[in-house]
């Protein structure tokens, strides 16, 4: 069994369809290799998962245990290659979280780190934690009030001593 169709999307805009271990742009000449084999008991997730081109896919399976021959990828080192083409092209390992540089990272950072930052609605709060850093999307019709709801969640903010901007 392959990668579900929802973590070939994920993964492959992440690595924006370069290799992530020569950097090349290959367009459809990718493939996604499981970093721990199916039969090793590897899952089908993002994580267990590194976008290849023929080459580098080949060159990585072929290493032999039995007939050992240069040096093997490891699990951690087939990671690190992953993370950092997926920093380069936009997305850092948490895709939750955009990579901020120093600047936004202190805009978002709260001036009370022990009061978390949130929506100021218990019900949201509950169902959808707001972590210092996210990005988010406030979508909806035309006069459907999304600038005052986004007023509201930053006089919240404001009130608990964090900054907000908008
Ligand atoms: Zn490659």
């Amino acid at each position: 069994m392959g990668f579900p169709t929802s973590v070939a999307d994920e993964v492959l805009v992440r690595c924006g369809r370069h290799c992530c271990i020569c950097g090349e742009f290959v367009g459809s000449k990718i493939e996604l290799h499981h970093i721990i084999q199916v039969a090793d008991g590897g899952d089908n997730s993002v994580d267990n998962c590194i976008p290849l081109c023929f080459n580098c896919h080949a060159e990585v399976k072929s290493y032999n245990p039995r007939h050992p021959k240069g040096r093997m990828y490891t699990p951690a080192e087939l990671k690190g290659h992953r993370d950092k083409c997926y920093k380069k092209y936009g997305f850092s390992d948490n895709m939750t979280k955009m990579d901020v540089d120093e600047t936004d990272e202190t805009i978002f950072t709260s001036k009370k780190s022990d009061i978390a930052v949130a929506w100021g609605y218990v019900e949201q709060d509950k169902l959808c934690p707001l972590l210092p850093g996210t990005l988010v999307l406030i979508a909806g019709y035309t006069e459907s009030r999304k600038s005052t709801y986004v007023q509201h969640v930053a006089n919240w903010n404001i009130k608990q001593g964090h900054r907000a901007y908008l």
